[in-house]
């Protein structure tokens, strides 16, 4: 009983993965942005008020470092949060785009 419920999850679990892998992680690599988990450092932008750097996220909250000047040894971490552009020591805004997973449901069969 143990081993067919075990074995049951398991196979649930292996269609998720290849339903993310078809629907969401090949289309990305086709089309030259395979970022799929936002772990590619960016340049910052004009980084103003009005048009903040924007983080993507997987959630509503991520930690982002911030190289403020050319040549700095450090790196200024500061904590990201949805909804609440964030200032910088050194002046640049920084706003988070949550991007929700994919609902499997809503996946295309
Ligand atoms: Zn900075």
């Amino acid at each position: 009983m143990l081993f067919q419920v075990t074995s049951t999850l398991t196979r649930q679990i292996q269609s998720r993965k290849l339903l993310v892998l078809k629907f969401v992680l090949v289309p990305q690599a086709q089309s030259g942005s395979y970022d799929p988990f936002f772990m590619k450092a960016s340049k910052r932008g004009q980084g103003t008020r009005q048009e903040p750097n924007v983080v993507n996220s997987l959630d509503s909250f991520r930690c982002i470092g911030c190289i403020c000047n050319e040549g700095d040894t450090h790196i200024n971490w500061m904590w990201l949060y949805e909804g609440k552009p964030k200032r910088c020591e050194c002046g640049y805004w920084f706003e988070l785009k949550y991007h929700p997973a994919p609902e499997e449901h809503k996946l295309p069969l």
